[in-house]
């Protein structure tokens, strides 16, 4: 038992972990935050809350947290701690050589999705206006960019469509590449309860999670899929639904581009995409992928929620397109209890892409060759910008290593530990002659930075986050900074001291100009959203109290667009010395890299990262449960234990990725996404072998 005592004041604020955006009240006795309790007036999470946001806090207040600013001359030399004006003026006159000795294209920003809206848009216009080019990107880079793709090119924009609400009306429901019990723990419950009232479960993922069988749950089917065939099996679902006359025909034709429809029909009717003829290939039984496409088709509202076990592959946004041909070849999108929702990792992953981070897209996914939308920001901002799109994270760090790119700005982001090819990352890093770090902890990537700034905890500042239901949710300042600056309050400085004429005196001025920019958001102020609770964009004229389900009467780009879905196989293959492939995923108490989770009392739920290795796979190798493994593929090895278990399938082995000893992208392949670069972490060749241990 904990005694807390009275709280003497509370506050109500967002969630900094997941896409859910559960709302909580943080209870204050002084200046020292209390408890975190789940908001019952909180729209996304209606009272409830899970264990990694409960004990948010504890890393807050954790003794590794930098507060004051440090600067040193190359990464060999020791840290030394200056003050803000030197830290920042440091960085300032850094950028601002390098740029008139290697030009203006050899500077660049990353942007984060744990950051607020605000902050990310004040970047991103540190990219655009004060550096004078488009190298900005975002961590979405490496989770939800081919839901980007995908969902601009069938539907006309990159978001979910249906509000958690929705949920209560479906009949039928898919869940692609997610693990909501774990990852999206508030939803997942929901979803749970009406799967607990009746509605019907495919579940598609190469693993046996939780909603596949648990107290009072069984999926209907479990599509235990090889990985990386997610594309073949979408393709195959819809062949069904086509060639056994299960299409909504009048929703088609009502709604979406026809010829594109009957070009899409005839590609998904060849023989050659039939259950039967795929079944070997993605190990899914013919019978059992026609039994989920008939389910999916005649059960009633459909509706399809995914993750990362979907975007992060080689076809990515290929198998995003794929399921929304899914969701319009069964008419299910513009209702309750339908449409298609991708689940947010990250607490703003919408919102960091929604503010225009992507190197080709300005805020409101606005392609930058547009020049009426270029004119809206050159006006406003007395600038110039380009209408080419800038470098990707990863083109940057291949432009640092060929000796062009020479600095970077990296908000809230330890991109050595969570980007694909760590090996090739450390090279960019180390190639660069101003990395900038900002952020709360050391982390892996302060090891090559000349400058790191303190950042701020979502307790110490104001602001707004997106969730996953592009429910645009405020975050209060609870606490004072510890570090004496809230980071759009840095970024901002770094961009007075560089020349800027920023005057910002408060997020809301900021959120005023990405109204007076962007127009999903062009009704949304700090005054309606506190009046309402929440607000979810589109937020317009049109839509004065914003937009609960989308596409309601018309797709955002008028109809839309079927899209033909040829699956191409990974080039990760296995073979004789790699002869298993190697998934990941999370844990209901860990939170991605665990640079928060592992400093709070979390920790003692999940202190390691194990292998789950199939009984039959364990036993061929003389491997038994809690042993140590040598894990290795072409890229890396590391060392961890195993957890011997039929959740995974022969041939497929499993980890969590929350301890940095794992290294778990020291073993990922440099393997990425065709349209957007997106790494392929869900799919690597390895082979597992005893091990005394690291
Ligand atoms: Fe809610 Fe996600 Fe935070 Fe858990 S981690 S409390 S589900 S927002």
């Amino acid at each position: 038992v904990i005694e807390i005592g009275t709280p003497e004041r509370s506050v109500v604020t967002t969630c900094a972990y997941c896409g859910v955006g559960c709302s909580f009240k943080a209870e204050m006795r002084g200046e020292e935050l209390v408890r975190m309790v789940p908001y019952k007036d909180g729209k996304a999470n209606r009272g409830h809350s899970c264990v990694k946001g409960r004990f948010a806090y504890g890393y807050a207040n954790h003794q590794d947290r930098i507060l004051n600013p440090m600067i040193r001359d190359s990464i060999d030399a020791p840290w030394r701690e200056v003050s803000w004006q030197e830290a920042l003026g440091f960085a300032a006159q850094k950028l601002r050589a390098l740029q008139a000795e290697y030009g203006r294209e050899s500077i660049g920003v990353i942007t984060s999705s744990r950051c607020t809206n605000e902050e990310t848009f004040l970047v991103q216009k540190l990219a655009r206006q004060v550096f004078g080019n488009n190298n900005t990107d975002t961590c979405a880079r490496v989770c939800h960019s081919p839901t980007g793709y995908g969902l601009g090119q069938t539907f006309g924009t990159s978001a979910g469509t249906q509000d958690f609400d929705s949920v209560e009306h479906s009949d039928v429901v898919i869940v692609i590449g997610a693990n909501p019990t774990d990852g999206h723990p508030v939803f997942g419950s929901r979803l749970k309860k009406r799967l607990r009232q009746g509605a019907r479960l495919i579940v598609i993922d190469p693993r046996r999670i939780d909603l596949v069988k648990s107290p009072h749950i069984r999926a209907a089917h479990h599509l235990a899929l090889k990985p990386g065939t997610n594309v073949a099996v979408l393709t195959a679902l819809a062949h069904v639904i086509v060639t056994e006359g299960l299409a909504d025909e009048d929703f088609i034709r009502g709604r979406c581009e026809w010829d594109a429809f009957q070009d899409y029909a005839e590609f998904v009717s060849d023989p050659a995409h039939s259950p039967e003829a795929v079944e070997a290939m993605t190990g899914v039984p013919a019978a059992e992928l026609r039994a989920a496409a008939r389910l999916f088709a005649t059960g009633g509202n459909g509706a399809i929620y995914y993750g990362l076990g979907v975007t992060e592959h080689s076809q990515g946004s290929t198998a995003v397109i794929g399921i929304a041909n899914l969701a319009m070849l069964t008419g299910n999108i513009g209702r309750p209890g339908v449409g298609v929702n991708p689940l947010r990792g990250q607490n703003n992953v919408q919102g960091s892409c929604d503010m225009g981070s992507f190197p080709h897209e300005l805020p409101g996914y606005r392609h930058v060759k547009n020049p009426e939308v270029r004119e809206i920001f050159e006006s406003l901002w007395n600038t110039k910008i380009s209408d080419e799109p800038g470098l990707r994270i990863n083109n940057m760090l291949d432009a640092a290593v060929d000796g062009s790119f020479r600095g970077i700005y990296i908000q809230g982001e330890d991109i050595l530990q969570s980007d694909p090819d760590t090996h090739h990352v450390a090279a960019g890093l180390k190639a660069m002659d101003c990395v900038i770090v900002h952020d709360l902890f050391l982390n892996e990537t302060a090891n090559y930075a000349h400058v790191f700034l303190p950042g701020s905890t979502f307790l110490e500042k104001d602001g707004t986050f997106t969730n996953a239901e592009r429910r645009i949710n405020m975050v209060r300042r609870v606490m004072a900074p510890k570090n004496g600056y809230a980071d759009w309050e840095v970024t901002q400085e770094l961009a007075r001291a560089m020349g800027a004429d920023w005057n910002y005196s408060h997020p809301s001025q900021v959120m005023d100009e990405i109204a007076a920019t962007t127009p999903s958001f062009a009704n949304v102020t700090y005054d309606k959203i506190e009046a309402m609770g929440s607000l979810q964009w589109p937020c317009n004229d049109t839509y004065p109290d914003g937009t609960p389900i989308m596409h309601v009467d018309g797709f955002v780009r008028g109809k839309g667009k079927f899209i033909r879905t040829e699956y191409v196989a990974t080039d990760e293959k296995v073979g004789p010395r790699f002869p298993l492939l190697l998934t990941t995923g999370r844990i209901l108490s860990q939170y991605n890299v665990g640079a928060q989770t592992r400093r709070t009392g979390n920790v003692a739920w999940h202190p390691e990262d194990l292998l789950e290795l199939h009984p039959v796979d364990a036993e061929d190798r003389g491997i038994k449960d809690h042993d140590w493994v040598r894990l290795a593929s072409r890229a890396g090895e590391t060392t961890l234990r195993v957890r011997v278990t039929d959740r995974v399938a022969p041939g497929v082995v499993y980890t969590t990725f929350h301890h940095p000893e794992t290294q778990a992208n020291v073993i990922t392949t440099d393997f990425s996404d065709w349209a957007t670069n997106c790494p392929e972490y869900k799919v690597t060749a390895v082979q597992v072998t005893p091990s005394n241990g690291p």
